[in-house]
């Protein structure tokens, strides 16, 4: 899967890890160093190797930025942006080419699964959220008939994408998608980013000095992007704007809009806790092999607990994040809704445990092997060039552990007469080492 930026950007992680790389989306969970101090460009070439990314084509097309800029009014003309508004919004804007490095920094260290959680899901949120909702009581109530949506949900994204709006960032929204707009390289992305902020302050839904967010121009104390706001953003408390930056009730029936458009499913949960028994065939653990909970069911799965499934019919995908030594969990469509939110599994389990917490549910039943060690990038890539090494196809070793990369892994362990579950271990890579 290419780089994309997300459609939605936890400022929250990338407060907790650092760095813009959180921002953008990977197989695998990513955090990484903070980047150099300061707000200034480095001035260096970026690690990715793109043309557009070089230290000169940088300085180039900030040289252009005026010119890149007058080059956007037609597109910006057609989605009702007048000539005034534009004029006045692009007078005083100057690159921000320190967004330049962030576009580009390459996370070497990376977080499990289960310290993200641990990071996001905390005594201190669920009570906090508990908060919010009894405080809001009323506009989640209207809320959920509305769309059908999950309270609890609704309020978990609030809690994970900004801490509940506590870290929701600063950096001007106009500013940050201008610069990507015109440097760098993703500029055809982030053209209609601009053109979109651009839309919300003239049609004056929120005023450009509270339009502020992260540097790839998420806002919100859920996070839109200028796009996403522009497709999902509700008037929901009646007063003629989309305020998704000053009003609870727009914020929450936006992100529930949003929730609903990506195929949430009312009065279902996002899935279940499942005990994987350790004969099963982990290559069904993709997210490509969906099947009714019955079914996996006669594969041996159990819901922890002794719980039965309330609907066997249900149609799920299995995820097994740290292998056999962890839990294993059903994953209904509500979950893919999430995911269209924020295409993470990390973040999008946050969610779902968070949103269960917010309910009054317990931690997950099973434990997760926190004796493993997330695989820093040159470890993966080296994982990945002692596998190919061993005739292993698995693609173009990049440091992102694909499916590929996973199957070989499982054939390795078979080989071993360990169980295969496709698990990136340590003591993986050392055997791969041949000690
Ligand atoms: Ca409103």
């Amino acid at each position: 899967m290419p780089i994309l930026v997300r459609s939605s950007c936890s400022i929250l992680m990338a407060a907790v890890f650092i760095a813009g790389a959180s921002l953008l989306a990977h197989a695998q969970p990513t955090g990484t160093l903070p980047p150099p101090a300061g707000r200034e460009w480095s001035g260096e070439s970026g690690a990715s190797g793109h043309p557009l990314m070089s230290a000169e084509a940088i300085r180039a097309a900030a040289a252009n930025f005026r010119g890149c800029l007058e080059g956007l009014w037609p597109a910006a003309a057609r989605r009702g942006v007048s000539r005034a508004t534009f004029d006045a919004q692009i007078a005083a804007l100057a690159p921000d080419l320190r967004i330049m490095d962030l576009l580009d920094s390459q996370p070497e260290f990376t977080k499990s699964f289960w310290d993200y959680l641990d990071v996001l899901v905390t005594d201190a949120r669920i009570q906090k959220g508990r908060e919010l909702l009894e405080k809001h009581r009323a506009t989640f109530d209207a809320v959920e008939r509305a769309y059908g949506v999950d309270r609890h949900v609704l309020a978990a994204i609030w809690g994970v994408e900004t801490n509940y709006g506590a870290i929701a960032g600063d950096r001007p929204v106009l500013r940050s998608t201008a610069t990507l707009a015109c440097i760098g390289r993703r500029q055809n992305y982030f053209r209609d980013e601009f053109i979109s902020a651009l839309e919300i302050v003239h049609r004056r839904d929120i005023r450009a000095d509270h339009l502020v967010g992260s540097w790839a121009g998420a806002f919100g104390q859920t996070q839109f992007m200028p796009s996403a706001f522009h497709r999902f953003a509700v008037d929901f408390d009646g007063d003629g704007l989309r305020d998704v930056v000053g009003s609870v009730a727009d914020l929450m029936a936006s992100t529930a809009n949003k929730l609903k458009k990506g195929g949430w499913l009312a009065g279902q949960g996002w899935g279940y806790e499942v005990v994987v028994p350790a004969t099963f065939n982990f290559k069904l653990a993709d997210r490509a092999s969906n099947q009714a909970i019955h079914e996996w069911e006669r594969l041996g799965l159990q819901r922890v607990g002794g719980h039965p499934f309330p609907r066997p019919r249900d149609q799920a995908y299995l995820l097994v994040p740290a292998g056999v030594q962890g839990p294993g969990f059903l994953m209904l469509q509500n979950f893919r809704a999430i995911m269209k939110y924020n295409p993470a599994e990390t973040y999008a389990l946050a969610i779902g445990h968070l949103a269960d917490r917010l309910r009054g549910g317990g931690p997950f039943v099973q434990d997760w092997p926190r004796y493993e060690r997330a695989l820093s990038r040159a470890e993966r890539l080296e994982l990945q060039q002692l596998l190919e090494r061993r005739g292993y196809d698995v693609g173009e070793p990049d440091g992102q552990l694909g499916g590929k990369t996973r199957a070989a892994i499982r054939d390795f362990q078979a080989k071993l007469g360990r169980v295969p579950d496709g698990f990136a271990s340590a003591s993986i890579l050392d055997q791969l080492r041949g000690r």
